[in-house]
């Protein structure tokens, strides 16, 4: 996604009508049941500014009313959610060992999803595969009434800040992809948003676009698979993602943590991905590209190697937990992807590196929570869905 908030002129009344409608949503979203005084009072905005946006998102299924909700001493007003039943929004994870799709509401529940493991080969075959996938998705009787608002589609690389062209996907051998063409000569009628963005950054901004309640100040969101990369999202009622100016934002899988050590495909030596990816832990173990990397680990018992090389992964995973915690500090960090799945073997060395660490500047007093999402197959295809409807409700 090139962005999801891009000031606009000043005095550009049509973009204010957008940024109220925008908070007006992310109000609802935090404070389910809120009534339209609420909302004004929340967002600052006028009474009479609540009432014209909340009645235009009623009348297009963005939000239904509930119960009269009583007020000390003034009128009651109706509570407020957003309408889970007119819209869906689709999500579409182009993932080095296969492709996931997910259908989820304007509250993000998933609604459908879809998981084949079979690698992604070229770009035009991925293209030829996604489509077929979403026509089925899209006959299915779950969602098939539903008004589509647009498909956000990640990628496990750095995608261009400026414009939706995956830069490089080294663990698939793509470069320079503008993958939403290829795919839309294969899709030529899904209307509505469509964007591309990083996987780590997507599940970075589902986390904290669909959190429950009020999110944290900020999320980094952590994406250990095959390669391993990041995503930050901040912000109020317009979440932000700091891309940089090659879209490179996040990429710590090459940040170096052992100068001189292995070579990465990358180029450089010593890239944490040579310590912890997928990749890093198959070379080490002899384990199959084809082979399930839980699986053949698993069979493998007690093995001492397999002890020593998911040890020192987790260590180099904690090191660069406590590195993003002292350049970004985010708020809370949250642990995914595939590599979560191997357990505390893995976990374990990086969550006590980080705890035995992350205070030494702040003397103890204050401690970073830190998720894990064992299961996190479809959390970029739900962040890139979320996506959709922040950039929807800022154009729609
Ligand atoms: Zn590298």
């Amino acid at each position: 996604m090139v962005s999801t908030f891009a000031p606009q002129a000043a005095g550009d009344l049509n973009f204010l009508k957008k940024l109220n409608r925008s908070s007006i949503l992310a109000t609802v979203r935090r404070y389910p049941g809120a009534t339209r005084a609420d909302i004004a009072s929340r967002t600052q905005l006028t009474k009479a500014t609540v009432g014209g946006v909340v009645q235009a998102l009623l009348e297009r299924g963005w939000l239904r009313e509930g119960a009269l909700q009583p007020r000390g001493g003034g009128r009651p007003g109706r509570a407020l959610y957003l309408d889970d039943s007119h819209h869906v929004l689709l999500g579409a994870d182009i993932g080095v060992r296969g492709l996931r799709l997910v259908a989820c509401t304007l509250g993000g529940e998933v609604l459908l999803q879809r998981y084949v493991t079979e690698p992604p080969t070229t770009p035009e075959a991925t293209a030829v595969r996604l489509a077929a996938m979403l026509r089925i998705l899209r006959d299915d009787p779950a969602i098939a009434g539903r008004h589509c608002l647009g498909l956000g589609v990640t990628v496990p690389g750095p995608v261009s800040p400026v414009d939706p062209i995956l830069r490089l996907a080294p663990n698939l051998g793509w470069v320079d992809v503008a993958f939403l063409d290829v795919l839309r000569e294969h899709l030529t009628d899904l209307d509505g948003i469509w964007l591309l963005d990083n996987e780590a950054n997507a599940a970075a901004f589902g986390e904290f676009f669909f959190h429950d309640g009020i999110p944290p100040e900020s999320i980094v969101y952590i994406s250990a698979a095959s390669g391993i990369g990041s995503g930050m999202v901040t912000g109020d009622n317009f979440p932000l993602v700091p891309r940089g100016g090659q879209g490179l934002v996040g990429e710590i899988g090459h940040t170096i943590v052992q100068p001189g050590g292995l070579y990465c495909h990358c180029g450089n030596r010593g890239c944490a991905e040579t310590l912890v990816s997928g990749w890093a832990i198959r070379a080490a173990l002899g384990i199959a590209d084809d082979e399930n990397l839980e699986a053949a680990i698993m069979a493998r018992g007690e093995d001492t190697e397999v002890d020593v090389t998911l040890r020192r992964a987790g260590e180099a995973l904690g090191i660069l937990m406590l590195n993003l915690h002292h350049t970004l500090n985010p708020a809370t960090l949250v642990l995914g992807g595939s590599l979560m799945r191997l357990g505390e073997r893995l976990t374990q060395p990086a969550l006590s590196y980080f705890e035995a660490h992350q205070n030494d500047l702040l003397r103890g007093t204050q401690r970073v929570p830190v998720k894990v999402i064992h299961d996190s197959t479809f959390t970029a295809a739900r962040g890139a869905a979320a996506e959709v409807m922040a950039k929807a409700a800022l154009e729609a």
